[in-house]
């Protein structure tokens, strides 16, 4: 790294202290929502998108997509800068306090992770038989990497009313919800995606051509798209 920079308070003090600037990048793996950045010297740079938070990968030199303001960590080699914009969550950690971490320990199955546990992912949705299924879907304690367009989108692709309860769901219904999910996650690592329902309110199913429902989900009014034919 050829130089670290930021404007929060508590990095910046871990910074001064013991140099981010000069160590070396080993690892970046992603955990659901969360970031971890590994450096040499046993330093772990833990981040949370939340909703609006995000990193970029930039060439040295090139306008940046966000605002400055925006602006949390840069991080930069010779070769790229990685900014994080408006990330509520970043922490500095040892191996041992990122393992103790409850954000991490508590994250359900990741969906993205090397090894995914279906049946443990099973087993947290079936936990919660009051929930609309849409909503668990986007708890990250029940399965992780599931963010507001793949939730539309993974019940679509089960056929799956999204205000259905977890109680009326058959094991053959959860266990297509998760293998769905699954399957779409994969696939928008590697392509750009065209959504079949999200964002696509009031325009034809692609399936039945019935128009695409909108409504607003759970204690956090997330939008929810859906076709009232397919997803009974
Ligand atoms: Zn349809």
């Amino acid at each position: 790294m050829t130089s670290f920079e930021t404007v929060l308070p508590k990095l910046a003090r871990v910074d001064e202290d013991a140099p981010v600037k000069g160590r070396t990048i080993e690892r970046v793996r992603p955990a659901g929502k969360n970031l971890i950045i590994e450096f040499s010297g046993d330093l772990h740079l833990h981040t949370h998108m939340k909703m609006n938070g995000s990193w970029h990968i930039y060439r040295p030199g090139e306008r940046w997509q966000r605002p400055r303001r925006d602006m949390r960590i840069v991080i930069s080699t010779v070769d790229y800068v990685a900014v994080a914009f408006t990330v509520p969550v970043a922490e500095f950690h040892s191996s041992s306090s990122l393992a103790r971490s409850d954000d991490l320990r508590r994250m359900g199955p990741d969906l993205l992770g090397k090894t995914f546990d279906r049946d443990e992912a099973l087993r947290r949705i079936r936990a919660r038989p009051g929930e609309e299924i849409a909503n668990v879907l986007l708890n990250q304690r029940v399965l992780a990497g599931i963010g507001n367009i793949w939730k539309s989108e993974t019940l679509f692709c089960a056929g799956v009313d999204p205000f259905t309860g977890v109680a009326d769901l058959g094991d053959t219904k959860l266990e297509r919800i998760v293998d769905c999910a699954c399957k779409l996650l994969r696939h928008s690592v590697e392509s750009r995606s065209t959504f079949a329902v999200y964002s696509r309110g009031g325009d034809p199913c692609r399936r039945c051509g019935t128009p695409i429902r909108y409504r607003k989900q759970g204690d956090d009014a997330r939008g929810t798209y859906w076709c009232p034919k397919c997803q009974t």
